[in-house]
């Protein structure tokens, strides 16, 4: 059962004013499959008042605010974030099925991300270019104007933190559409945005469905610029969209990627990483590494001690703070028991324990460890999004760079090894936007620029170049003699 919460989670926030809209849609805890309450199905009419009511924050209080004051409203925000832990984890807990230390996790991550673009609003600017004779030359960094946020919901809080937190830092007044299965930390976002002194239509939320609320926001004309983070299937339908318009878009999409062991490896440094960063939020993470390329030398005692870490693991409701907690929705549950047909003839190495009292209207899933798997294989090759990863074994470091390349993604990559010139020549030859040497994932990494190549999407959010990206430039070149 939900808590009390301090907004109306079926009402949509435009311009300052929380409004209900023509429908509302069922919001279910995948923990047992109840109903938690109802949320607003926003329609194409909702998103045309919500960017014009960003629009008018911009003509108005927001477009004036100074930078400094800009990063002011997000520090007070971070603060509340901070101050409304307990809350912002139990809706997450319940809505998206994250086990409580994860969520708690997420939490103080969407605080870090307002704390970090809060002190980073005033710091982003222009420069002065040497020019001809009797000119003086700069450019302005100035922010797009209205940016539409479509996020998904695997990580709704870190996802909103550092594109929302980067968008209002440089100036833009946003529209925010959450994903329909996760929708109340984007709420509760939006009520403390209100509550830190946000300007009326700064921040405007408005849940709904992809094919409804979210296409009209990514095909409207008064939208600046596009962040979204989902899968490759919608980017590509947002970019076409966008397309119409001219507009920029930042895709941060899906990935498989690999964590490479060699034979030199720091193998009890490397374990809990080889396994965590497989199963953590049940699997349903972009930089998940879904793919274990291990050297052959150390192949079975590597496969040996994963396996035995996966029998160890805990599963169950969101609420009792499980290793693995169920997947966010029976209908990604049904999407990753079909992919998984694939699997049939693979080695299954290790299943996690499923216990008896699972509630029967969860979205559990058993988690597998397969290997060895031809790196060619689907399962090798294609996004689960659960928590299922596959092992690779390898003979030489160019077999392991080909294989690790060997997909259409390029989100992120771990090395293992304690040879220098290896992780140098690696950190080059591996086509990905982050590649992690003796670590996986560092915890987080706001400050961290993140995005992919290939099919895992174009453009950069978090660290400060999320900034670069959230605004334009513009070059002055004034002639004086
Ligand atoms: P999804 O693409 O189905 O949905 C993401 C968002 O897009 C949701 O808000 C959804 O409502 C919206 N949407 C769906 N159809 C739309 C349409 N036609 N027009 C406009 N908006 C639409 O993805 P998902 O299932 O929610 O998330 C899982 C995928 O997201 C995985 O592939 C995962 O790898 C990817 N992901 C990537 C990152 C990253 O940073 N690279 C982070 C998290 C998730």
């Amino acid at each position: 059962m939900l808590p009390s919460l301090p907004f109306d989670p079926s009402l949509v926030l435009i311009g300052g004013s929380w409004r209900s809209t023509t429908d509302t849609l069922p919001l279910v805890n995948p923990s047992d499959g109840s109903t938690l309450c109802q949320i607003a199905r926003s329609t194409e009419a909702d998103v045309d008042a919500a960017v014009a009511a960003a629009q008018s924050a911009l003509d108005e209080a927001w477009g004036r605010m100074s930078a400094l004051e800009r990063g002011r409203c997000l520090t007070r925000l971070g603060q509340l974030v901070l101050e409304h832990t307990d809350l912002l984890t139990t809706l997450e807990t319940l809505d998206v099925g994250k086990p409580v230390t994860q969520a708690r996790a997420d939490a103080i991550a969407l605080a870090r991300y307002c704390e970090f673009y809060g002190g980073a609003a005033d710091k982003v600017h222009g420069e002065t270019i040497p020019y001809l004779d009797g000119y003086t030359v700069y450019t302005l960094r100035e922010p797009h104007g209205v940016t539409g946020h479509i996020v998904p919901w695997n990580y709704p809080m870190q996802i909103i933190g550092r594109s929302v937190g980067a968008a209002l830092a440089m100036g833009n007044a946003c529209v925010l559409k959450p994903a329909e299965d996760a929708c109340l930390t984007a709420l509760m976002f939006a009520h403390l945005a209100k509550e830190a002194g946000f300007p009326d239509g700064a921040l405007n939320v408005i849940p709904g469905l992809g094919a409804q609320a979210g296409a009209a926001l990514a095909r409207h004309p008064g939208v600046h610029h596009l962040s979204f983070t989902g899968s490759v299937q919608t980017g590509r339908i947002i970019q076409t969209l966008a397309a119409e318009n001219v507009v920029p878009v930042t895709l941060e999409l899906g990935g498989k990627s690999p964590q490479i062991v060699f034979e030199d490896a720091d193998l009890d440094a490397a374990l809990p990483f080889l396994v965590n960063a497989g199963l953590q939020n049940a699997g349903q993470t972009c930089s998940a590494a879904s793919r274990i390329l291990i050297q052959r030398g150390v192949y079975d005692t590597v496969a040996a001690r994963m396996a035995e870490a996966y029998h160890a693991k805990r599963i169950g409701p969101a609420e009792s703070d499980p290793d693995i907690g169920p997947l966010v929705s029976t209908k990604q549950k049904m999407r990753l028991e079909t992919l998984l047909a694939a699997a049939q003839n693979l080695p299954c190495i290790a299943e996690t324990p499923m216990p008896a009292d699972l509630p029967r209207e969860g979205a559990y899933i058993q988690p597998r460890l397969y290997g060895p798997v031809p790196p060619d294989h689907p399962l090798a090759q294609d996004e689960l999004f659960g928590p299922v990863q596959v092992l690779i074994p390898f003979d030489t470091e160019d077999e392991a760079i080909q294989i690790a390349n060997g997909t259409i993604y390029g989100l992120v990559a771990g090395v293992w090894t304690d040879s220098g010139a290896r992780q140098m020549r690696l950190a080059k030859a591996l086509k990905t936007g982050q590649v992690f040497l003796n670590n996986y994932g560092a915890g987080g990494g706001v400050e961290l620029p993140f995005g992919g190549i290939g099919k895992s999407g174009h453009g950069r959010e978090k660290g400060f170049e999320a900034l670069y990206g959230f605004s334009t430039l513009k070059t002055v070149a004034a002639k004086h003699g």
